[in-house]
């Protein structure tokens, strides 16, 4: 029998508990994202973000800038909240139109406030085996959701499709920690099904249907990261989840999988780094 990774009920379980954690603090941590331009997609998860803090307690706050905002103000504005004790955890929502160096303003972050663990520090510390301040969402949650259901990684071979910095990366230096064998495949990877048959644990982050049953192996873990509208509007992951679900022994659905761990992750990683700002060193 396929047993369904529940992201969206595991989800609900952790803000639970984060919601009577939060009840105890004598503050509220806070999280500031701030939106440029009016990608709808964006607007939608940037609105999710924050009605889900606020329903937990954290102060959210986004800041909307038009998409002609200059490269030199958002950078000032980012300075501006790194210094500002009011905010603990500062997001910029991704992608960043054409003339604003995403790399310039993720690396202005101070990585004590950097909630997607996507600076240079805490990409770096991940990669060298010390802990980052934080781990980026996406991994993250991908990793509590696989140990809700005991399910070890210890000397597995974990296929990862896609190597991207917020998704592919980071998960395989994270997986790798927990004794995995990891393959990364990609765009120019070759024979991708013969690789894909040999996983115990295929991950697929890609953004495109490319998954199917022939391309893995009886009993195979199927983790989908993929989230996208298809022709009819209808919202698909990357994985055939009709057929694959016959063979698999774990599978994430699209919606209600790694989506909403991907929340979960970034409400942990508020708290954690409020928490980490409110650590009284004795006297
Ligand atoms: P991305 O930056 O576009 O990366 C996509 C990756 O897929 C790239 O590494 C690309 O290879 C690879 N790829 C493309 N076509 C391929 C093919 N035919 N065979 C093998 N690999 C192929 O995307 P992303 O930001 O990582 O996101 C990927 C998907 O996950 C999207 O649908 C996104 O919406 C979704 N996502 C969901 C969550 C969530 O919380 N559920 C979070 C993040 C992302 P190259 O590097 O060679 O181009």
């Amino acid at each position: 029998m396929t047993i369904i990774l529940d992201g969206k009920q595991l989800k609900e379980k952790i803000l639970l508990k984060l919601k009577e954690k939060i009840n105890n603090f004598e503050k509220k941590p806070s999280l500031t994202v701030i939106l440029v331009g009016d990608n709808p997609a964006s607007q939608i998860y940037v609105n999710n973000k924050r009605k889900t803090a606020e329903a937990i307690g954290i102060n959210s706050n986004i800041i909307k800038y038009p998409k002609t905002i200059s490269e030199k103000e958002l950078l000032e504005k980012i300075h501006e909240l790194n210094k500002d004790d009011r905010v603990n955890a500062i997001l910029v929502q991704l992608p960043l139109p054409e003339h604003i160096s995403k790399e310039k303003v993720i690396n202005l972050i101070n990585p004590q406030k950097d909630v997607d663990g996507f600076t240079p520090y805490n990409f770096g510390k991940l990669f060298s085996g010390e802990k980052p301040f934080v781990y980026p969402c996406t991994p993250k949650g991908i990793l509590i959701l696989l140990d809700e259901y005991n399910i070890d990684l210890d000397g597995k071979h974990v296929v990862i499709v896609g190597r991207s910095n917020i998704v592919g990366k980071p998960l395989s230096q994270m997986i790798l920690n927990r004794n995995a064998t990891v393959t990364i495949c990609h765009s120019h990877t070759k024979n991708l099904a013969e690789i894909t048959k040999t996983a115990d644990i295929l991950v697929s982050a890609v953004g495109e249907n490319i998954i199917e049953e022939k391309m893995l192996k009886s009993g195979c873990i199927v983790v989908d990261v993929g989230i996208f509208k298809d022709s009819t509007g209808r919202t698909r992951g990357d994985v055939d989840f009709e057929n694959v679900s016959k063979i698999a022994s774990y599978i994430s659905p699209v919606p209600g999988g790694v989506g909403p761990m991907t929340i979960a992750s970034l409400m942990l990683n508020t708290i954690e780094l409020f928490e980490k700002q409110n650590i009284k060193t004795p006297l």
